[in-house]
């Protein structure tokens, strides 16, 4: 009688998954080269592959020894995600759907110069990010958080998003690039994708340090806005780091009878928990934060609604940014129609608050993070992306 095949042949275990090398800092990459005895110029050719020339393999950092190519590869791991969908053109937003190496899907959102939004000045490109394969927190408006949460995405998948918009865009040909000032093509960040940032924090941190660095992203702090449904003990972690990065409060509700009502996080850090460490992150960083107001018909756009959340924005000395909510293919909200949503924003504005309520021209089933994957993964077609319009600017009264 013949032994199984089992007992033959021992079962083959994966390879070993090598951490990603962009999930290290410059001090862990300088004491490898230090213990190899690689002189330091080495590193800061490594790091220009990495993340100015954005290079696809170990191969490809040409002016590297081989021998130090080898032994990068044998340390660490240079992964790569794919295109698999790519909605809208230069002109208007562009969405990305990527698949990554265990077969998730995200999105990236990439917004061209509206300086209203969340830059100071005429930005060239904000790119919104994910921070998870789906979302934990379960809104009941929110296509991320419709089938659950899947994982974390790591440092490198996070930052990995700007540098592979980047290298897909700098492969362009010339007339279809869109024009830039300088060579890098993002240069606002707004963590706003797929997932809830706040509860991925360390490995956002190590991500948008990365992107922070002059050696990494070199893109600033303060051009750079982490929104959060309202993760409390984060949100006053986040006050105590050194960085100026900007808040934004997915708020949606002014009160806990209406937020309780569609976002389940506010059980656990109900609104008045919720505003004072808002009050708190604001005194540590001297900075204004800004309100995400989604407007659902009868759900949260009664005027009453519109003067309690004035009376917290201005608490907050908090701007506050109005968006008429986008539906969600298999959800029943809808959103306000353009006169309501005009006299709300005017309701909140009554009382000095600064206000943006951001129309989109059409309606657009696609639009809101988190459904690109959604219909995708339900192989479905997708259809296009419409433009979104500039947001209607309304100064304080
Ligand atoms: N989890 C974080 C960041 C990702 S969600 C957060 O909740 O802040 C990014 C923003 O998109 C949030 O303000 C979210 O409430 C909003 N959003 C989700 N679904 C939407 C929809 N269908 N229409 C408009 N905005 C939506
Ligand atoms: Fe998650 Fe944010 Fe969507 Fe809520 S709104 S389910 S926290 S991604």
């Amino acid at each position: 009688m013949t032994a199984p095949l089992s007992t033959l042949t021992p079962a083959l275990s994966p390879p070993p998954v090598l951490p990603d090398i962009r999930d290290q800092s410059r001090e862990t990459l300088a004491a490898a080269f230090n213990g190899w005895n690689v002189p330091a110029y080495r590193l800061t050719q490594l790091l220009q592959w990495l993340y100015e020339r954005r290079a696809p393999s170990w191969d490809a950092m040409t002016n590297l020894p081989k021998s130090l190519r080898d032994q990068l590869a044998q340390t660490w791991s240079l992964g790569s995600f794919t295109l698999v969908l790519k909605q809208g053109t230069k002109e208007a937003t562009q969405k990305f759907l990527w698949r990554l190496s265990d077969g998730s899907l995200i999105e990236s959102v990439l917004i061209p110069a509206n300086p209203a939004l969340y830059g100071e000045t005429a930005d060239r490109h904000t790119l919104c990010v994910s921070t998870q394969v789906g979302c934990a927190y379960g809104c009941r408006f929110c296509a991320s958080g419709l089938d659950g949460w899947k994982r974390n995405l790591q440092p490198w998948e996070i930052a990995g998003q700007i540098l592979e918009i980047e290298r897909w865009h700098s492969s362009l040909p010339k007339g279809e690039q869109s024009p830039l000032t300088g060579d890098r093509l993002i240069n606002n960040l707004v963590i706003m994708g797929m997932g809830e940032p706040l509860a991925n924090y360390d490995n956002l941190m190590i991500a948008l340090r990365i992107l922070n660095a002059p050696w990494g992203g070199n893109i600033g702090a303060r051009k750079i806005t982490i929104s959060t449904s309202g993760l409390v003990p984060k949100i006053r972690q986040l006050a105590e780091e050194p960085e100026q990065f900007r808040l934004a409060i997915s708020l949606h509700g002014a009160t806990d009878a209406v937020r309780n009502q569609i976002m389940p996080v506010n059980r656990k850090y109900p609104v008045a928990e919720l505003s004072a460490a808002c009050h708190y992150y604001v005194s540590r960083k001297g900075k204004m934060i800004t309100l995400e107001y989604i407007l659902i018909q009868g759900v949260n756009d009664a005027l009453p609604e519109a003067k309690i959340l004035a009376d917290l924005a201005w608490k907050l000395h908090a701007k506050v940014n109005l968006i008429p909510y986008n539906t969600v293919e298999g959800l029943t909200w809808k959103r306000p129609d353009e006169k309501r949503c005009i006299t709300f924003a005017k309701a909140v504005r009554r009382d000095g608050t600064s206000v943006t309520l951001r129309m989109e021209k059409g309606h657009d089933i696609d639009a809101a993070c988190g459904q690109l994957r959604l219909k995708t993964e339900k192989e479905l077609t997708a259809t296009a992306v419409s433009d979104l319009s500039q947001p209607i600017e309304l100064a304080p009264a």
